[in-house]
């Protein structure tokens, strides 16, 4: 098994870096990053990004194939109890709260 991945971004290989500058004078191309696979990138999208950058741009050319993987045809729903306004105030101005928790009697 490698220890690297190449970057999935479509047009990293585009991006003008110089850590993306490889070849000999003469004949030097812009290429796609590596990734190195540790503990903390491993279990992740950045085992396969190099960047935020770089999954934008492969979720804007690959979004309808990525949903379609686990499509959500229906929306979800999280039973709650019925909020509770509050009102607080200090010597300046006041504000309201509103607390949302989860009805634990009418989770599946
Ligand atoms: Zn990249």
């Amino acid at each position: 098994m490698s220890d690297f991945n190449w970057c999935h971004g479509p047009q990293c290989h585009e991006k003008h870096t110089v850590d993306r500058v490889r070849g000999v004078k003469g004949s030097k191309v812009l290429r796609t990053r590596k990734i190195k696979l540790n503990q903390w990138n491993s279990n992740s999208q950045w085992a396969f990004f190099c960047s935020n950058h770089c999954q934008n741009d492969f979720w804007k050319e690959y979004a309808t194939q990525i949903v379609a993987i686990a499509p959500r045809t229906e929306c979800q729903e999280t039973p709650i109890n019925d909020p509770v306004k509050t009102r607080h105030s200090n010597n300046w101005h006041s504000w309201y709260n509103t607390e949302i928790t989860v009805d634990e009697s009418r989770q599946s």
